[in-house]
């Protein structure tokens, strides 16, 4: 089968906007074989997730190289092992972040599996969708409901279901005034859901990019600002999805007491320790706000987030491409600025 494969991690220029190599290669490798626990999905699309950039980079590298990095993907089902389950073939799935948890410990036994200590990622520690065909265990795989198409929905299985997390973390249902610091594939969906099923709150988007500003006054955001400008009141809670440290303090400053600041961010590309120091206790937590991350994702979080969408029609504005050009794909992440979210079109019917 073909799959796009990072052969070893590149460093990016900041200065020059460019890799120190081109991340993947296109190659021809095996057919992956199910076990008797898993199924095999023809991959049709596999959304592009900003995690991919800190796999490639480094910040986040894959255990075993090379290795095929995806974890939104959406496909049929091509093969099952004699223990998969219900499933049969040629039904549409999708498989997430989450590969799988070991299901015995006290965090899968309290809805927490995304905390296991065995916890394995979908195109990290298990091979993902930037190929034409994937495994995964059958009981980590989710039926798309049929209203929804494939492209448009492929983005909700990380940029969805994480930040429904990001929503469920901040509580939500207690806010008037929620602020989303970076507009990109998960902000987009929040906003979308927020007008939704809660249009009573107010949604306050930050963003460096006027277009992606613009796009957030069009999905019916409250206000919009880059960093540097201030609403004229304080916020309940703010979720951040930037890749950098610097938001996260600006978001602090910008919550009510009691506030909530929920990162919803796997790795910040900043290391500098000065930056860090800036968290000065008075002027960001005092008054009983708190910060919390979104580490992965349930797949209740998953379920949860594919019926809301189901029940509202709600879907990705995607940017598609081949996944021969998967590198085109990441590097048009990379610049940031893109409406919406990035997937990968792996095989049309
Ligand atoms: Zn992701
Ligand atoms: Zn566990």
């Amino acid at each position: 089968m073909k799959a796009m494969l990072l052969d070893r991690c590149v460093s990016f220029d900041p200065s020059s906007g460019t890799w120190s190599d081109t991340p993947l290669r296109l190659a021809d490798v095996p057919l992956p074989i199910p076990s008797s626990e898993q199924v095999r999905v023809r991959t049709e699309i596999c959304g592009v997730c900003h995690t991919e950039l800190d796999e490639l980079e480094g910040r986040l590298p894959p255990p075993h190289l090379p290795a095929i990095l995806g974890h939104q993907i959406v496909g049929t089902v091509d093969a099952l092992g004699v223990r998969a389950g219900s499933l049969q073939l040629g039904d549409r799935v999708g498989i997430a972040w989450i590969h799988s948890a070991c299901g015995a410990c006290a965090y899968c036994a309290g809805d927490r599996e995304n905390l296991c200590p065995e916890f394995a990622a979908t195109g990290l520690d298990a091979p993902g969708g930037y190929a034409e065909y994937v495994t995964a265990p059958a009981s980590f795989t989710y039926p798309i409901p049929p209203g929804l198409e494939s492209a448009t929905t492929a983005p909700l299985l990380c940029a969805g279901a994480i930040g429904y997390r990001s929503l469920r973390l901040a509580e939500v249902a207690n806010l008037d005034r929620l602020g989303l610091i970076g507009f990109g594939a998960s902000a987009h969906l929040v906003l979308q859901l927020m007008r939704q099923h809660f249009p009573k709150i107010e949604v306050f988007v930050f963003a460096r990019d006027a277009d992606q500003r613009s796009f957030a006054l069009e999905l019916g955001a409250a206000w919009v600002g880059t960093l540097d400008e201030t609403p004229a009141t304080l916020l309940d809670a703010v979720i951040d999805t930037t890749p950098a440290w610097g938001p996260v303090l600006r978001g602090l400053e910008r919550i009510k007491p009691g506030g909530r600041m929920i990162v919803n961010a796997i790795r910040k590309e900043s290391t500098d320790r000065e930056q860090l120091l800036e968290l000065d206790y008075a002027r960001h937590l005092w008054k009983e706000k708190q910060l919390i991350s979104v580490a992965n994702v349930t797949r209740a979080d998953v379920r949860a987030f594919l019926e809301l969408a189901a029940q509202c029609g709600l879907g990705a504005h995607v940017e598609e491409f081949a996944l021969e050009d998967a590198n085109l794909a990441l590097a048009s992440l990379r610049r940031s600025g893109s409406k919406g979210a990035t997937v990968l079109r792996v095989l049309s019917d």
